[in-house]
């Protein structure tokens, strides 16, 4: 039988949050098309909210100037392996190295050799017993979620309910943690050859996240990441 888990858990203080406390990451950036991790990032700015970050080896090969504002900015950078292969695919060594060659790589943007990430996520979110074997090979702590809005399989035109149900989400549950893609690296369910309706159009996130913050901020909500709640990482090492 294979043993085959995700990362959601659906309460907050299954990944470790407080009550009140959210956490957001993204995954799969950097993104420089229509400049959408970038402006993520000046949104965060904006409202002095930390997140984590889950960027892909690859794209961080292709833009590691975004990597390091990330990293200088203090976010959490969250190693989510070299190419993005599908986990069932891939057996333990193989998932070994492209784990260890994306540490590599946000060593080599940053000028940090032998740099060692403490968390990862799963391309995906599955976790698979290869998955498990590596994180705990290398000592990563596992990325979870409380939520999975299903945003890459929105565009600009649609994108809003995803973004309501994420709120609703977290204003329910008194916080929670949640995942916005920056970049396009799932394919598609159906191509659309229409920019302003394809889901790898990304252009709608940055506004997005600056709703989400400016209304659960409103609520009272705080954002945090795991190294500012030491009960997080251990929690959610002992849910992995
Ligand atoms: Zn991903």
């Amino acid at each position: 039988m294979l043993s085959l888990f995700t990362i959601m858990r659906r309460k907050p203080s299954r990944v470790g949050l407080k009550s009140d406390e959210v956490m957001l990451t993204f995954d799969d950036g950097p993104n420089l098309e229509d400049n959408v991790t970038p402006e993520v990032l000046d949104v965060l700015h904006q409202h002095s909210v930390k997140a984590g970050f889950c960027p892909v080896g690859k794209q961080i090969r292709r833009h590691p100037e975004v990597l390091q504002r990330m990293y200088h900015s203090g976010h959490l950078l969250i190693n989510h392996t070299q190419n993005h292969f599908h986990p069932m695919r891939q057996k333990y060594v193989a998932l070994l190295e492209e784990v260890e060659s994306c540490d590599r790589t946000i060593g080599e943007a940053l000028g940090i050799p032998d740099y060692r990430s403490d968390y990862f996520r799963a391309p995906y979110g599955i976790v698979t017993l290869a998955v498990r074997r590596v994180t705990r090979t290398l000592g990563m702590t596992p990325v979870l979620l409380t939520h999975y809005g299903y945003d890459t399989r929105v565009g600009p035109h649609n994108y809003t309910p995803v973004v309501d149900k994420m709120i609703a989400n977290a204003k329910r549950r008194n916080g929670g943690m949640y995942v916005f893609h920056d970049g396009s690296l799932c394919p598609p369910l159906v191509p659309e050859h229409d920019w302003n309706r394809s889901v790898e159009n990304r252009s709608w996130v940055p506004e997005a996240v600056d709703r989400v913050i400016t209304e659960l901020k409103a609520e009272g909500l705080k954002f945090v990441l795991p190294h500012q709640n030491a009960k997080v990482a251990q929690t959610v090492k002992n849910a992995a």
